[in-house]
């Protein structure tokens, strides 16, 4: 009796130790997997906007653009731009490293968010208009003052705008609206994308998530940094970012701050 005990006992320990090894060397695969699409979406996503701006800088001393102001503004807007999205590149792989040490200081000056979208929406019209998108701009008659840090909240407002173009199907519509409410800035970002399926909506927030490809969104290439680095800067201000969004319906990200008083 002792010897089928001990038998038996053996067995499952086996059995439990190969399911352990099964399961490590699993993570591993999928770990070893999701850094190498990490390392490769983010050397494209770093690649591309200083080839454009190389391009840019280029083509004003080839053409002597200098003597035609439009082009001129025209390129250089675009180099603007191109920074802007590395800057937010680098920021968000930044805060990848930060976030593993304690909290990191943001500043937290007096910022009006109207104001801040404006110069954002301004700064990506080029983008806006080679996507064939629509952005309209609902802004409240007063002022939206926060306490925040105006790069960080530039960069949440750039990220979701780009990621709106990005996730588009067809000709975007994208909605940004602006307002105080009781003693909160309410955010949206309301677009006509494909929309992001009710279980992922946590999921999206979350480091290195991307939604599972299909169909459309086939060829988009992304880090799954961006709505982290936004989640962080968002709460580290005392704010809270929720979607609304169902497949084929558009999604809806709104961003509440504490307004300033
Ligand atoms: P990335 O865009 O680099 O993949 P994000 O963290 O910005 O990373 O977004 C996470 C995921 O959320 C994306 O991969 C995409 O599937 C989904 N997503 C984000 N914004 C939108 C949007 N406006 N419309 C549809 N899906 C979106």
């Amino acid at each position: 009796r002792y010897y089928v005990l001990s038998s038996l006992l053996m067995i499952v320990l086996t059995c439990a130790a190969f399911y352990f090894i099964i399961r490590l060397m699993r993570n591993q695969r999928l770990y070893a997997e999701a850094r190498v699409a990490f390392t490769s979406n983010m050397t494209h996503e770093l690649k591309t906007p200083i080839a454009t701006v190389a391009l840019a800088l280029e083509s004003i001393t080839r053409y002597d653009l200098v003597q035609q102001p439009q082009k001129l503004e025209e390129y250089l807007s675009i180099g603007r731009q191109e920074l802007q999205r590395l800057n937010l590149m680098i920021e968000k792989v930044l805060n990848l490293s930060r976030e593993q040490d304690v909290d990191y200081p943001l500043n937290r000056v007096l910022y009006d968010v109207q104001t801040g979208l404006q110069d954002v929406v301004r700064s990506m019209e080029l983008q806006l208009a080679n996507a064939g998108a629509v952005c309209k701009l609902e802004l409240s008659p007063e002022p939206c003052f926060v306490y925040g840090d105006p790069v960080h909240l530039t960069n949440v407002c750039y990220n979701l705008i780009e990621n709106a173009i990005k996730y588009a199907i067809a000709p975007l519509l994208l909605e940004i609206s602006c307002a105080v409410v009781h003693d909160r800035v309410v955010v949206h970002f309301k677009d006509n994308g494909p929309g992001i399926d009710k279980i992922y909506h946590d999921k999206i927030f979350d480091r290195f998530f991307r939604v599972p490809v299909k169909g459309d969104i086939h060829d988009v290439k992304g880090s799954g940094l961006g709505l982290n680095y936004v989640r962080s800067i968002v709460t580290r201000l005392n704010g809270t970012i929720t979607v609304k969004s169902e497949p084929g319906k558009g999604s809806d990200f709104m961003i509440s701050l504490p307004a300033a008083t």
